[in-house]
Order: structure tokens, then C-alpha cells, then sequence
């Protein structure tokens, strides 16, 4: 595809202005006039329209088909929510207004949805307060790692220097608490569970948190979740949950109510927003009580005559996390969200989501090695192995799904279990393309059985098809010629 200059005509326009009553050399200085014209494109309105319409659909989106990618949540985003975020009373506010001088009340609207939101949230996971200044989700664990580094340090515990974090939680998690100044003690699942016995075994005095993804990489729920906090708790340490994949939890259970000191959550997963590409995104932590005096500034206070404002007075606070308040606009897609599906709404995702994935789950068990087949909730992992596949890898499987329409699921993740396929089908999506889907699958899986070098070479339908992936990096040629 051509790029627009390649396409550009002279002469040719997309809008035409009227002469302009002031010209430009009578009002600005001659040293500030181009004296060449501006290298742009020269196209019509219609060029313009059909370049971008194509680009467009060279993208894989949601929009246009199902996008199975496990962990990452790629769920149809309900397009009432950008309504909610173009609302100019949001959108014509500055990050600045609320410090202003008498600009306080045009504020007042964002302030409350940020106030609302945090309730909401708290209400919904049981903690005690949020902050929502996290950008996405690892940087939510990153406040949630430093929010135990300061709580521990206000304390006194100048020993608390490890943080345990089981070999099936989210790849994420170890980067984040060791860039909060931990090291990191990893411990062997069994069963595809965190292991009580390992977990005793690591759990001495210097371990200031362990942090447990639940439901775990392996799409499963921690069974020894009440024996795990208690141990926890006994040794002074603190209970971090990497809630991002919240939308098989949602109205089932309460991670404060559980225990959990810290939760970050994944608005852009769990509560719509569309995501992809870097973002943008929302990661907010909740805390429990005896976290709060920690949270960054600034956080959103509710006066008695029910005036919000912005409170900086929180002298523990671990500090700004965010430049302003975070991505604002995501906080208003997931508010409207959750105000619209209710918490009935919320709590029927969540079982529509486990039930599509332990659909799948149930059809694909006769296709691939499941390791862990067992009730699943959003997700489940299975594995591409056997001799009778001919060689054929995870990957050219996830290749082989994009020829069929599909977006390939995740693939190698999570590394505990070999040549995977982690599938998360989301609560949006009916059964005819849950059928399609594992059609596609099975229908690749046969290939693979017969003519195992068509799929080692797929795709062969899309704009790219399989790459050096090393050469391509090593080498690059840059080409508009797709
Ligand atoms: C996606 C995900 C993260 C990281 O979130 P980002 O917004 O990509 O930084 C952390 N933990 C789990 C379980 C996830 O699925």
C-alpha cells in the first residue's frame, strides 16, 4: 500500500477555503514566512478517506474478530462507554483547572467520577480505599510493591527485604517488586496450585509480601487461599493480589474480605476500554486499612458540604505515581461501565466469562494436552505436543488461527507449561463463535497430522506472512509495500 505522498497529485485538494480576508505576511514578521511551500500530500477528501479505511482494515481488532489472547482480555468494549469519555464537560477540562483559582467548580464533575469511582471499586474488591493514579498494570504493582517497602519501612522492619512470588503468577510481577528494591524468592506450583509446603518452606522473616496472581497464569483458583493468608499474616508479611484478570472474580468474591492487603486491578481488562498497542490503560490499587497513610497524592476528598477537592496532606504518602491523576479518560470509560452493567451486570460477566472459557476448555480437551483440566475460570492453558503433531509448535498453530480470521491466543506463556496456548474467550462472545473457533483449531490440528509444513507456514492470507523473526530484527528494510 502506497504511502499518502507516493499518492499525492499536485494540485489536487480535499478542502477548499475561501480567500482569507488577512493574509499571513501582513501580520506576521518576514523571518517567521516559509519560503518554501509545506512538503505535504496533495489529495482529495476521498484519497484521505480510503487510505485510512484500508490501513484500518489491515489491523487485527476486536471489532472485527474474536481475539483469544489469554491474560491480556481483548473483550468487546460497548461503544457507550466513548460516548461517556467525549463528553466535553470532560474533555475541555485541564489537568490544571482543579488547582486554579476560582476554577474549582468546572472540576467538580471529574472529581466526583474519580470519588465515585475509588467507592466503587473499594465496594466491589472490599478493600478500604484506591488510588487510581497507575497507568496500567504493572505499574499498579510497582505502587503496590512500593506501598509495602513504605509501610514496612514506617514500621521499623529494616528486614523485610524479600518479596515470594510463585512461578505461576503473572511475568510482570517479579520485574515490578524488584524495581521497588526487593528480591525476589520464587516458588514451584504443584498441581498447578500455589504449594502450602513450598510456601512454608520460603516464608521466613525477611519476607515482606508475597504477591499471588488469582485466578493464577494456569487460569485456576488458588484452593489453599485461607491456609496461604494465615501463614502470610503470622510472619508479619503482607498479601498482594494481581486482580488484572478481575472479570472472573467480579461478584464472587471480595479480596479484602479474603485478606489481601494490596490489589491492582486492570481497568482497561476487566472494565472495558478498549486496549492494545501501550495503551492507554488504568491500573488502581486498592489497600487495606493499614496501607492508606501510604497512597500516592493526590487523592480525591469529598468536603462535609459536599465539595470535592484534591488533598496533598498525606505526609506517609509514597508520592506522585502519575503525572496529573492518571488516565483520566479510562476512569470514565470504567465508570460507565460498572454504572451500566450494575452489580448484578458485573457478577453475570464474571460466569459468562469462566462459562465460555470452560466451554472451550471442554472441546479443546480432545484436540490438545490440557495439563491442568479442571474447572477453569476466564482461562485455561493447554499444550501443543505429541508426536503425531509432526513438529508443529504452539506458534504455527497461533499462525494457523490468523489464516482462519482468528487472533492467535497467547502463546509461551506461562513458561511452566511447554509449547502452551493460553485462551481466553471473554464473557462477549456467543457460542457460534466459540464453535468457529475451536473448528479452526481442530481443523489445524488435522493439518498438522497430514501436511504438517502447510501450518509450520502459515499465514499465507495476511499483509505479512511468517518472518525471520532474528533477520527481520537484525536487518531491518523498512517497505511501504503491503
Ligand atoms: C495484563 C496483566 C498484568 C500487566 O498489566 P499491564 O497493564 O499490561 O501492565 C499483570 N498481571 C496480570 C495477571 C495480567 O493479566
Amino acid at each position: 500500500m502506497k504511502t499518502l505522498f507516493a499518492k499525492s497529485v499536485p494540485g489536487r485538494k480535499g478542502v477548499c477555503l475561501n480567500e482569507p480576508q488577512l493574509k499571513a505576511a501582513d501580520v506576521l514578521p518576514k523571518s517567521m514566512m516559509r519560503q518554501s511551500p509545506a512538503q505535504l500530500p496533495e489529495l482529495s477528501e476521498l484519497d484521505v478517506v480510503r487510505h485510512f479505511t484500508r490501513l484500518s482494515h489491515l489491523n487485527y481488532s476486536v471489532d472485527g474478530n474474536f481475539y483469544p489472547l489469554g491474560s491480556c482480555t481483548m473483550k468487546y468494549n460497548p461503544k457507550f462507554i466513548e460516548q461517556a469519555a467525549a463528553l466535553p464537560g470532560f474533555t475541555r477540562l485541564h489537568p490544571l483547572m482543579a488547582q486554579l483559582k476560582g476554577a474549582g467548580h468546572f472540576t467538580q464533575g471529574a472529581l466526583a467520577v474519580m470519588y465515585d469511582l475509588e467507592s466503587l471499586l473499594c465496594e466491589i474488591t472490599g478493600m478500604a480505599a484506591y488510588t487510581l493514579h497507575p497507568m496500567a498494570g504493572a505499574h499498579g504493582e510497582l505502587t503496590g510493591a512500593m506501598l509495602i517497602a513504605a509501610y514496612h519501612a514506617d514500621k521499623g522492619n529494616t528486614n523485610k527485604t524479600k518479596v515470594i512470588i510463585p512461578d505461576s503468577a503473572h511475568g510482570t510481577n517479579p520485574a515490578s517488586a524488584h524495581l521497588a528494591g526487593f528480591d525476589i524468592v520464587s516458588i514451584e506450583s504443584r498441581d498447578g496450585m500455589v504449594d502450602p509446603e513450598a510456601l512454608r518452606e520460603a516464608l521466613d522473616d525477611d519476607v515482606a509480601a508475597v504477591m499471588l496472581t488469582c485466578p493464577n497464569t494456569l487460569g485456576l483458583f488458588e484452593k489453599h487461599l485461607p491456609e496461604i493468608v494465615e501463614m502470610i499474616h503470622e510472619k508479619d508479611a503482607l498479601l498482594y493480589y494481581d486482580g488484572a484478570n478481575m472479570n472472573a472474580i467480579m461478584g464472587k468474591m471480595r479480596v479484602g474480605d479474603a485478606g489481601f492487603d494490596v490489589v491492582h486491578l486492570n481497568l482497561h481488562k476487566t472494565f472495558a476500554t478498549p486496549h492494545g498497542g501501550g495503551g492507554p490503560g488504568s491500573g488502581p490499587v486498592g489497600v487495606s486499612p493499614r496501607l492508606k497513610p501510604y497512597l500516592p497524592v493526590s487523592r480525591v476528598k469529598k468536603l462535609e458540604d459536599g465539595r470535592f477537592v484534591l488533598d496533598y496532606d498525606h505526609p506517609k504518602s509514597i508520592g506522585y505515581m502519575a503525572p496529573f491523576y492518571g488516565n483520566f479518560g479510562v476512569y470514565l470509560k470504567a465508570y460507565a461501565y460498572i454504572l451500566r452493567l450494575g452489580g448484578a451486570g458485573l457478577t453475570r460477566a464474571s460466569e459468562n466469562a469462566v462459562l465460555a472459557a470452560n466451554y472451550i476448555r471442554a472441546r479443546v480437551s480432545s484436540l490438545l494436552e490440557v495439563p491442568h483440566n479442571d474447572i477453569c475460570k476466564h482461562e485455561f492453558v493447554c499444550s501443543v505436543v505429541g508426536d503425531e503433531l509432526n513438529g508443529v509448535r504452539a506458534l504455527d498453530v497461533g499462525k494457523a488461527l490468523l489464516d482462519k480470521g482468528f487472533h492467535a491466543p497467547t502463546v509461551y506463556f506461562p513458561l511452566i507449561v511447554p509449547e502452551c496456548l493460553m485462551i481466553e474467550p471473554t464473557e462477549t462472545e456467543s457460542k457460534s463463535t466459540l464453535d468457529d473457533f475451536v473448528d479452526a483449531l481442530a481443523e489445524i490440528i488435522e493439518t498438522a497430522k497430514t501436511d504438517p509444513e502447510s501450518v509450520k507456514h502459515a499465514p499465507v492470507t495476511l499483509p505479512v506472512t511468517r518472518l525471520d523473526e532474528t533477520r527481520a530484527a537484525r536487518s531491518m528494510e523498512l517497505t511501504d509495500d503491503v
